[in-house]
């Protein structure tokens, strides 16, 4: 989009933060008159306006929900509610709502790099990672973009000269991206997950099967997952794109998926029926656990879908390291492994991991965000060997443990204070056997004891490092 056809717009960018910020400044400098409204006003606020104000950028705070007299646009932080009276007046006016994603979509040059785009309740940071790995080690320009790395706008408006990117897209962000049109893309999976913000499941499902829309290559889905299948159904793409299923069995033709502990591809080779390529071996993966193989695979298919070759994928793989409080391992201490999925924010995320061991001594609890803790102890009470509770909302978790698995011995541990990890790895110390895995998997959100789930996962680590220079 040229510099002219910015001249003489008036954006209302929503949200100072993150995306808005940059999104006033790229706005601003590509001529537009740009005004922030921003809710809150406090003292952050006040010192990134003045800065923005002398930058020629208007800024309101305290009022996020009145359109600024002469808005032709409203770019919004992707965090922001549908139902938010800013929007109804937007809407009244006739004025287009964008999002950072459609903003960065928009701002693309005419040459700019196809976006491979993945999005699912768990495991994106993970897959676009791994995807970028492999893209780099097909020797492809490449970066790993949107709430990770790089910023979408960077990427799109930087001097870096990109091949390809790798794009993790959150229910947001895609919601409010209209136009976005990826060359290929994924969903992982879909479980409930931010339904106060989407309205209701359905809605959220279809949120998500945006990020299928006008694919030209393949639409990624999850052979276990019902639903992702589904949308790539609904979904409007290109003439001559395929849907490519993953499974962690043996994959059918146009799928890939695990013979033998090799990951196999039966979709992009030349006779699907009858062909099928190794990619990689599943110990090429880390950690070999069976959700994130499903990432690889999924990562796999969308560098196949752009032509990447067997080798790059194996290459990629392999030099991938997970990020910090996935499913990391922090010590063994007297036989016992201590793993951190701090990151297991959700039920959802809580038992991928915990189907990962056989013999845990599970570490749970915090706020839980309106889930239910049923499904998820049914599933994964016959690798339990103990429960250990903390946070707010750990009686539901003790409720569920008692309903389902009353054998599963469970320390509650009455606490709510930050200072609870070092006691919460002890209790699971003298539960644990040798050979059994102390995983903190907290299947709730971090924030009634810690600042966020990083904090959280570097309490619990600290704590067992503790434990072993004890035990040394
Ligand atoms: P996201 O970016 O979607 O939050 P991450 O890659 O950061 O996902 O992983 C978050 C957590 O979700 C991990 O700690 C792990 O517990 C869980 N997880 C990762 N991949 C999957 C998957 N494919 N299915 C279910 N849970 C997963």
């Amino acid at each position: 989009m040229s510099t002219t056809s910015w001249q003489g717009r008036h954006v209302a960018v929503a949200g100072l933060g993150v995306s808005g910020i940059p999104a006033a400044r790229a706005l601003a400098g590509l001529g537009a008159r740009v005004t922030v409204v921003n809710d809150g006003d406090d003292e952050r606020s006040r010192a990134q306006a003045e800065e923005l104000r002398s930058e020629g950028i208007t800024v309101r705070l305290g009022d996020g929900d009145t359109l600024p007299e002469g808005a032709d646009l409203v770019v919004t932080a992707p965090g922001w509610r549908p139902d938010k009276p800013l929007f109804a007046a937007a809407e009244a006016a006739g004025v287009e709502v964008w999002g950072d994603v459609e903003l960065a979509w928009r701002l693309r040059g005419p040459d700019a790099a196809p976006w491979l785009a993945v999005t699912g309740t768990n495991g994106k940071t993970t897959t676009v990672r791994m995807l970028a790995s492999i893209l780099q080690a097909a020797g492809l320009r490449t970066a790993a973009v949107g709430n990770i790395g790089v910023s979408l706008l960077d990427a799109v408006l930087g001097e870096q000269e990109y091949d390809v990117l790798a794009v993790e897209l959150s229910s947001y962000q895609l919601h409010w991206a209209p136009s976005l049109r990826a060359h290929s893309a994924a969903v992982l999976n879909l479980a409930p997950d931010h339904l106060d913000w989407h309205g209701s499941m359905a809605a959220y499902a279809a949120d998500k099967g945006r990020i299928y829309e006008g694919n030209t290559v393949a639409c990624v889905y999850n052979a276990a997952d019902q639903a992702t299948e589904d949308l790539v159904r609904e979904a409007d793409v290109e003439e001559g794109c395929r849907a490519i299923g993953f499974t962690l069995g043996a994959p059918g033709p146009s799928q890939v998926g695990i013979v033998d502990g090799l990951l196999v591809d039966r979709a992009f080779v030349e006779n699907r029926q009858k062909q099928a390529q190794e990619l990689a071996e599943v110990s090429d993966v880390d950690p070999p656990a069976p959700h994130n193989i499903a990432n690889a695979l999924a990562a796999a298919a969308l560098a196949r879908a752009f032509g990447v070759p067997a080798g790059a994928v194996r290459g990629g793989l392999r030099a991938f390291r997970p990020d910090a409080h996935r499913i990391e391992h922090v010590a063994d201490v007297a036989g016992v492994a201590y793993v951190d999925d701090s990151k297991a924010t959700n039920t959802h995320a809580a038992e991928a991991s915990l189907a990962a061991y056989e013999g845990i001594v599970w570490i749970a609890g915090g706020l839980a965000k309106g889930a239910t803790f049923d499904e998820l102890v049914q599933r994964s009470a016959p690798r339990l060997r103990a429960a250990v509770l903390i946070g707010a909302d750990r009686a539901l978790i003790r409720e569920a443990l008692a309903r389902h698995a009353p054998e599963v011995p469970v320390v509650d541990l009455d606490r709510t204070d930050t200072g609870a990890m070092p006691q919460a790895v002890a209790e699971a110390a003298r539960l644990a056997k040798a050979g059994d895995t102390v995983l903190l998997a907290p299947a709730c959100a971090s924030m009634d004891m810690f600042t966020n789930y990083t904090k959280r996962g570097q309490a619990f680590a600290d704590a067992v490092r503790a434990l072993a220079a004890e035990r040394a």
